[in-house]
């Protein structure tokens, strides 16, 4: 155990979360905030608090005349320092839930740092609702308050963490700019005039990606970084404007090797910044992108709760295979092509139409024209609306493959693959947080990995990049990166590129992509392949990527990385769905700073200087 640094001032011998009984019959000077007071007449009680604690200070008119009367005149969220002695409370009084609940500070002398009004919410109830935005105007009252405290010092103590693992494996902890050229990471760039140069516009980073493959060029072999990046996208409680990676780039490193280097550190990293959070499994499964889809209707699935989805047809289809269910629209569905398949909701058996009906518009509103319920009722026999259009040995069937038993729920999808598995990925995901299948406390990561290397963009006629354009294919579908015609600008949707799979890995946590990145494609040729199949023209290429491909023209050592949301992985850390929660200043829904009030429209000068005019708001259809 490390010695605790002292953080004793000239304001305070001790923070407000030191003394303990110990410390009976010594002076003792803090500072801090007033939290709670409670005025007696001759007595007052005051709770100082600072982010280390709190401690109650008592003032007796009878001891301290001249300290009382200041004391009369505190308030909540004034700033005092106090001096007295430090004493124990009287049997009885003792406060077992705070650490210094064991004393008070009788105070002979009180000084008024600072005084406060009235703050617009209550910084002392940690459990007072109180709307975001007040939250997020006020944020300096905000994080007065313990819960974000506690969460700001578990963000502090994670990246802490991971400097200290990423030294320990010879990682160069390196800064890149902000000001630079567009990255592509699939949304939209933030740009910024420049004065010097009229008419041109610097990115900012959608992530280092193109900095840190040029690290790895130079040498640098292992790169991490707490990086900034920025992407302008519409926001959504995991999503904000402006976002913290754990940005990292290895050279002379295939798939496993990256891999395993990165599970161990995240191990690492969760043991020092939450020990207490047990692992579901170690080590992390890791899922082939078509395995995740197929059981869990999910690239990032949440492996705390089994509830796998399940392939209906065998037990609709005959001997010959031809779907013979004698329910039409399984018999459609399989006939044309698609998919029927399902999810058994443990113990919902007993549903009523309400909850039924309640369960269909969610499957409605995730995009399925339909879902089909059958209950396991006394018996074992199968009961809902459609049961009885099934045969007994078809019932069973299906039964046996929903390893359903009394009292379940069956639900039913039957549509084209993709909506199929999302349909029944998110209704899983759904039910079993009403169900409460997942344990609170369990950290369940898992990989998933060989995604798809491109999906059809139809509208540009070009192979559009899943994830990152620079990733890697699997060696053994090297040969898949090229058009039906073998003319590479010729491009069509049953081209062969449709089939290649990347050197593409995400790590999951708890049903949340944590962090996602790939060993690249460090072949000059090979990559300008794929940033053709991608629909860049040659130009094109060389106007957006035209550093990276000159510099693997100079000997590129072969790498791969990943980038990790730290803002992700705090919140799941601590416990919250928001990573709102664990920034210190983040912003609205629709990209607000509420307390800075940005964004904001600039000065004049600010223009001319720049050489630009605004011509107005698009008008909104
Ligand atoms: N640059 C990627 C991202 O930000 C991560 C990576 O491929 O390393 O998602």
């Amino acid at each position: 155990m490390s010695v605790p640094p002292s953080l004793a001032t000239p304001y305070r011998t001790h923070t407000c979360g030191a003394l303990r009984a110990d410390d009976a019959g010594t002076t003792a000077r803090l500072a801090g905030w007033v939290h709670r007071r409670r005025d007696y007449g001759k007595l007052i009680f005051i709770d100082l608090r600072d982010r280390h604690g709190m401690t109650q200070v008592v003032i007796d008119a009878a001891d301290a005349p001249e300290a009382h009367e200041t004391a009369t005149r505190l308030r909540s969220e004034f700033v005092v320092g106090f001096q007295g002695e430090v004493a124990l409370r009287q049997p009885g009084t003792e406060n077992p839930k705070l650490a210094t609940g064991a004393i008070e500070l009788q105070a002979r002398s009180v000084t008024i740092l600072n005084e406060a009004k009235t703050p617009p919410f209550y910084v002392n109830e940690p459990d007072a609702p109180i709307d975001e935005s007040v939250r997020l105007k006020y944020r300096y009252l905000d994080i007065r308050r313990e819960q974000m405290q506690r969460r700001l010092v578990l963000r502090s103590r994670l990246v802490q963490a991971i400097r200290q693992v990423h030294h320990d494996n010879g990682f160069v902890e390196v800064e890149t700019p902000n000001l630079i050229k567009s990255t592509p990471e699939g949304a939209r760039d933030f740009i910024v005039p420049s004065r010097l140069q009229p008419g041109t516009v610097y990115a900012l980073p959608q992530s280092p990606q193109q900095l840190k493959q040029l690290l790895m060029v130079a040498g640098v072999d292992r790169y991490f970084q707490i990086a900034r990046c920025f992407r302008d996208e519409d926001m959504r409680g995991d999503r904000q404007p402006e976002f913290t990676q754990l940005d990292l780039e290895m050279s002379f490193v295939d798939e496993p090797a990256l891999m395993a280097f990165v599970e161990q550190m995240v191990i690492e990293v969760t043991h020092a910044t939450a020990p207490e959070r047990p692992f579901r499994e170690v080590p992390f499964p890791v899922f082939e992108y078509a395995e995740a889809i197929e059981r869990f209707g999910s690239d990032k699935p949440d492996v705390r709760f089994a509830m796998q989805l399940f392939d209906v047809a065998p037990a609709l289809t005959g001997a010959d295979g031809t779907p013979a269910s004698g329910f039409r629209v399984f018999d459609e569905t399989l006939g044309a092509g698609d998919r029927v398949k399902g999810i058994t909701a443990p113990g919902l058996g007993g549903a009523t139409r309400r909850e039924i009906d309640e369960l269909t518009e969610t499957a409605k509103r995730f995009g399925a024209k339909g879902l089909v319920h059958l209950a396991v009722e006394a018996g074992g026999e199968l009961g809902g609306p459609i049961a009885k259009f099934l045969a007994p040995d078809t019932r069973l069937a299906i039964r046996e493959l929903a390893q359903a038993g009394e009292g379940d729920l069956i639900l039913l999808v039957a549509d084209r693959a993709a909506t199929t598995n999302d349909v029944l990925g998110r209704l899983r995901v759904d039910l079993a947080a009403r169900l409460g299948l997942a344990d609170p406390d369990e950290l369940a990561h898992c990989w998933v990995h060989r995604f798809p290397m491109y999906q059809w963009d139809a509208e540009g006629g070009r192979w559009d990049a899943t994830h990152n354009p620079f990733s890697g294919v699997l060696p053994d579908d090297e040969s898949l990166l090229t058009t039906v015609s073998g003319d590479l600008d010729d491009r069509s949707p049953d081209d062969p590129a449709g089939r290649a799979r990347a050197m593409q890995y995400d790590i999951v946590l708890n049903g949340w992509e944590l962090g996602g990145g790939s060993i690249r494609i460090w072949d000059p040729t090979l990559l300008a392949r794929s940033f053709n199949l991608q629909g860049y023209t040659l130009e094109q290429m060389r106007e957006r990527f035209g550093a990276i491909l000159e510099a693997f023209e100079y000997g590129a050592p072969p790498h791969g990385g990943i980038a990790i949301g730290i803002d992700r992985w705090a919140a799941l850390l601590s416990y919250q769905t928001n990573i709102r929660e664990v920034m210190a200043f983040p912003k609205t829904q629709s990209g607000s700073d509420l307390m800075l009030e940005a964004p904001s429209p600039p000065e004049e000068s600010q223009y001319s200087e720049l050489g630009l005019r605004f011509v107005g708001a698009p008008q909104r259809p």
